[in-house]
């Protein structure tokens, strides 16, 4: 196996071994953003089909380049309300909804050739107010409006933890996401997917009841620089 390889199936023997460990399945969303198309290239060829992008012009640009596979796209960046249309065609999923007055527009956007988006309400567990997300109280009334798109298909909740160096606190913050999402679960039954934990944090995110781990730098090594969009 080369060295991508060889990273590729430890990650996924981690995340394997907390899934088990915390008693239910999780899945890994290899997060792109800044990497080369060939690089997603080769991660697909080990078998990975979700990739997440923060950005959307760069996404849409990898998108044409790897038109040829079959991948499922998760948009993962803050949503300004002008890329609404083109996040609307190009994702399978976003994950980064957190306002209210994003609902209608993605809606509307959504070809009727592709089934509906699928939606994680990005919550600001951490209640920093320099970083994206709703606040945990606003969850039902976005989950309301989004349930009631039939263009739109609610699947859960995505977070961003701060980066406390002490594994508590994250534990904590953790914590907090998965009592919203059980309690979330019981009010819409589609819902099936909690979306947090990182490089660094993923197992304890899985230990905490995350369905879905974001990982970029652990498996593609450190990021290129940004794209400005
Ligand atoms: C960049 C990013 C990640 C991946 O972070 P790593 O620390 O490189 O694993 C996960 N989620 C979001 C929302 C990101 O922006």
């Amino acid at each position: 196996m080369n060295s991508a390889a060889t990273g590729f199936a430890a990650i996924r023997a981690r995340i394997e071994a907390a899934a088990r460990a915390a008693g239910h399945p999780a899945r890994l969303l290899a997060v792109s953003k800044t990497q080369a198309a060939a690089a997603v290239r080769g991660l697909a060829g080990l078998g990975q089909r979700a990739f997440g992008e923060n950005y959307v012009q760069e996404a849409i640009a990898k998108q044409r380049e790897l038109a040829d596979l079959d991948l499922e796209w998760h948009l993962i960046g803050p949503l300004q309300s002008n890329k609404c249309r083109e996040a609307a065609r190009h994702f399978a999923w976003l994950q980064s909804l957190d306002r209210a007055k994003l609902v209608a527009p993605l809606a509307r956007h959504r070809p009727a050739h592709l089934p509906p988006l699928q939606v994680l309400i990005q919550v600001n567990i951490d209640d920093e107010a320099s970083k994206s997300g709703c606040r945990p109280g606003e969850v039902a009334a976005l989950a309301a409006a989004i349930a009631a798109e039939p263009r739109l298909s609610l699947r859960g909740l995505m977070a961003i933890s701060a980066p406390h160096p002490e594994a508590t606190r994250r534990a904590a913050a953790f914590g907090r996401m998965q009592a919203l999402f059980e309690h979330l679960r019981t009010e819409h039954t589609a819902v099936d997917t909690l979306s947090m934990g990182m490089s660094d944090d993923f197992e304890l995110a899985i230990a905490h009841g995350a369905t879905l781990v974001r990982i970029g730098t652990a498996l593609f090594g450190p990021r290129r620089t940004a794209p400005a969009e």
